[in-house]
């Protein structure tokens, strides 16, 4: 049985205030919406902080973003999440926020793809960065278009993070397990790198969720890029091939950015260059 619109109304203040209590919002950052029925969406109000609203302040849309019901107006990011419902039927509740770890990962252009986390790969798969676009128009609900058919959880470049699910709880977790993540792959950097699980420990992974019926809306594939321009059909993840081995040193892939020869890049610390130059005007003497 649906849940009630009551129930739903309060859901999203309960859920508004975790996001703010997280710090995964400031000011009046961030929207909630539930799907109510097949033709209209519950929406948090513009212009509020989410970590105090009261459920009289929603605002019920229609899948065009008409207001239905409502005194305040919806936010103008709203056009995002109903490209979600209109892309994804299972789909009945959307969360969008700005948590700063997951948020710096989109803003310096890292995804959180890389095959670390057990819990990670076997719910969300990867987390890809969807385009940037200019708030409030087309360019967001577009970018989002493009993966949100295999993908439960985007980061926005240099904006924020938006995760789905068949109910509200389920998308605000999958909100907290996309901070966590970033917080950890941060760590882990910082601490010398992640050592990444093998492909073939992602492809047992990939078998547990078959067994354990968690839903996912494409499969995971491993690396191979997806082609530019074509819509995300399965989720890319970042997995080394070392046959027997679970675990492996994360190494940057050989084809892109190892390529050997003229263009390859080489590293060296500023102790390194200076004794290089050192040497080299010892020699000139
Ligand atoms: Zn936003």
């Amino acid at each position: 049985m649906a849940a009630s619109e009551d129930r739903v109304r309060s859901d999203i203040v309960e859920v508004g205030r975790r996001l703010y209590a997280r710090g995964y919002v400031a000011s009046n950052d961030g929207n909630i919406s539930v799907r109510l029925d097949d033709a209209r969406i519950l929406t948090t109000p513009k212009s509020v902080s989410k970590g105090f609203m009261s459920p009289d302040m929603m605002c019920v849309v229609d899948l065009e973003g008409r207001k239905l019901a409502g005194e305040r107006d919806p936010s103008s990011e709203l056009l995002m999440h109903l490209e979600v419902y209109r892309q994804r039927p299972d789909v009945r509740a959307v969360v969008h926020a700005h948590p700063p770890l997951a948020t710096g990962f989109a803003v310096a252009g890292i995804p959180l793809d890389r095959a670390v986390l057990a819990e990670v790969i076997t719910t969300l798969g990867s987390v890809p960065i969807a385009e940037y676009g200019t708030p409030s128009t087309r360019e967001l609900p577009e970018a989002v278009r493009r993966y949100i058919k295999a993908h439960d959880g985007l980061l926005l470049a240099n904006h924020g993070a938006l995760t789905v699910a068949h109910e509200l709880y389920a998308a605000y977790y999958k909100m907290e397990t996309i901070e966590h993540f970033a917080k950890i792959s941060l760590v882990a950097r910082l601490l010398g790198g992640e050592r990444l699980l093998s492909a073939e420990e992602v492809a047992r992974l990939q078998a547990l969720r078959g067994s354990y019926g968690i839903a996912a809306p494409a499969p995971i594939c491993i690396d191979g890029d997806q082609p530019a321009g074509v819509d995300a059909s399965c989720q890319v993840v970042r997995a080394p091939d070392a046959p027997g081995l679970r675990l492996v040193p994360e190494t940057r892939r050989a084809s892109r950015e190892d390529r050997p020869g003229d263009e390859a890049e080489i590293r060296l610390t500023y102790r390194e260059l200076t004794a290089l130059i050192e040497e080299a005007v010892r020699s000139l003497r």
